[in-house]
């Protein structure tokens, strides 16, 4: 037992502030010369003395009271941890003498966060560097060399950084000239920036049924979406998932239509060995804090068209032109990501590869915890030509979902159910072309947790918890 957490009941109240201050745990616990307990002043306790009148010379045991919680040796674990409240934060034990002879000490029981950024890079390195060279807005060198860094992993000319996904998907819209009248296909099942951007652009969203197995926008869908309106597809690279982007570039050609990748879930994904973003006009990225790298809020538009690239830099600066100071040509934004951000970005890259892998390694635990059950259905991962990454594990549940999640939940592990599909919501019914996988699917779909520090044994826990509350509900179902 830690020692500093004791004080003689025979001191001052300044003596125990000291003590307080020594112990840093905001509470001691008070004993005569025989070390038995004589009661517990926690910080506030001392605070609210001395705003009632007393001095710091006084003695403790005035206003100790004689109400405090403590426990008694070989107490039921279960009723001491009853006593614990969001004020009682230590309990005491004392043996049958009233000795003190250990305390407990509440801590927050083991959480397994969704995802977690992994910044144990250079990330701090290269954040003080832009910060100490006073570039700590859109200019500066981490900027660009993210840029041609992340561009180049992608294998693309050209990356213009910008402030999050959802304005890199804006941005290029906006860059192809898509706008009032023209129609832009997307997929069902996604998170709702992609038709967001769609409707900001003023352009009107189709949204199509996705794959079977892939769960990606289902391009035989995309075809009898098309009309003469439509102008666009996006793809969206699902849960790491790469689209069919062999079929989409094909009907794409066929109808002369853009394409504009939603990559914001699928870094380093790659279709028959090409990396996804370099497949369409513009490759859409995000970089916020879940993503598989991140720069706290963030994003890009990768494209190897020097035309596209200027009107993206254009529009994303304020549609001023390169040529005259304060001369607009086009009505633009400011998207622009910081140097501070950029510096985290480049650092991120830096491990890109580690990150993957780690991540991929993650999910093989999974499947191998997952493969004799039939409970659970992992994500495909061996679909022709498509090289999935990892960005959070996701899997189907056979039975009640919800029940499986308030379970996990209840155990201190986060877990979210799939995107709710943009059929479902009121906002965006009027848009539905087809949508029968993608509100099955999503209905049992969940994501695990899937962060850097995660173990086998958190796997197992996770297994452990899913079977058994599969037992249970069958137990239900013999009753
Ligand atoms: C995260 C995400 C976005 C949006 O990215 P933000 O950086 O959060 O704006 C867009 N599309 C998909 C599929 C995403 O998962």
């Amino acid at each position: 037992m830690n020692k500093k957490i004791l004080c003689s009941i025979q001191s001052s109240i300044l003596q125990v502030m000291k003590q307080l201050d020594q112990n840093a745990q905001g509470i001691v616990f008070l004993v005569d010369e025989a070390e038995k307990l004589k009661g517990v002043i926690t910080d506030g306790d001392i605070r609210r003395a001395i705003l009632d009148g007393f001095q710091l010379s006084d003695d403790i045991d005035k206003i100790v009271k004689d109400n405090y919680v403590y426990a008694h040796e070989g107490d039921n674990i279960e009723d001491i941890l009853q006593k614990f409240n969001y004020m009682i934060k230590f309990i005491p034990i004392v043996d049958s003498d009233q000795r003190i002879i250990d305390y407990y000490e509440y801590r927050q029981r083991v959480r397994m966060p969704i995802a977690q950024p992994q910044i144990d890079g250079r990330e701090y390195e290269y954040l003080t560097d832009a910060f100490t060279s006073t570039w700590i807005s859109s200019s500066g060198e981490y900027i660009t060399r993210f840029e041609n860094e992340f561009s180049a992993y992608c294998t693309t000319r050209y990356g213009v950084a910008v402030s999050n996904g959802t304005t890199a998907l804006h941005l290029a819209l906006t860059a192809l000239n898509i706008g009032p009248g023209d129609e832009v296909i997307v997929p069902d099942l996604t998170f709702a920036a992609t038709i967001n951007a769609v409707l900001h652009a003023g352009a009107v969203p189709v949204i199509v049924d996705i794959e079977e197995e892939g769960w990606c926008i289902d391009p035989k869908e995309i075809e009898k979406a098309i009309t003469e309106r439509t102008k666009a597809i996006i793809p969206v690279h699902l849960y790491g998932q790469p689209c069919n982007m062999k079929a989409i570039m094909e009907i794409a050609g066929r109808y002369s239509l853009r394409v504009i990748e939603d990559c914001a879930e699928a870094h380093g994904a790659e279709f028959a060995g090409q990396k996804v973003g370099s497949f369409g006009d513009i490759g859409c990225f995000s970089f916020f804090g879940n993503k598989v790298i991140t720069t706290g809020e963030g994003g890009m538009c990768i494209t190897s068209d020097k035309q596209l690239e200027e009107r993206m830099r254009l529009f994303r600066d304020h549609g001023m032109s390169k040529e005259r100071k304060y001369y607009h040509t086009v009505v633009g934004f400011n998207y622009r990501m910081t140097n501070l951000q950029a510096a985290i970005g480049v650092a991120q890259l830096e491990k890109i590869e580690l990150i993957l892998s780690w991540r991929e390694k993650l999910e093989e635990l999974y499947r191998a915890e997952f493969s004799k059950s039939s409970i659970i259905k992992m994500q495909e991962n061996k679909l022709l030509n498509r090289k999935k990454i990892t960005w959070l594990v996701s899997v189907m549940v056979q039975g009640d979902r919800d029940r499986y999640m308030e379970k996990l939940k209840k155990e201190g592990i986060d877990v979210r159910p799939f995107f709710i599909p943009l059929s479902e919501m009121d906002l965006y019914k009027q848009y539905v072309f087809s949508d029968t996988n993608s509100k099955r699917i999503a209905k049992s779909g969940m994501n695990l947790p899937t962060f850097h520090k995660m173990t086998e044994a958190n796997i197992l826990k996770i297994g452990m918890i899913i079977q058994k509350t599969a037992a249970e509900a069958n137990s239900m179902v013999e009753i």
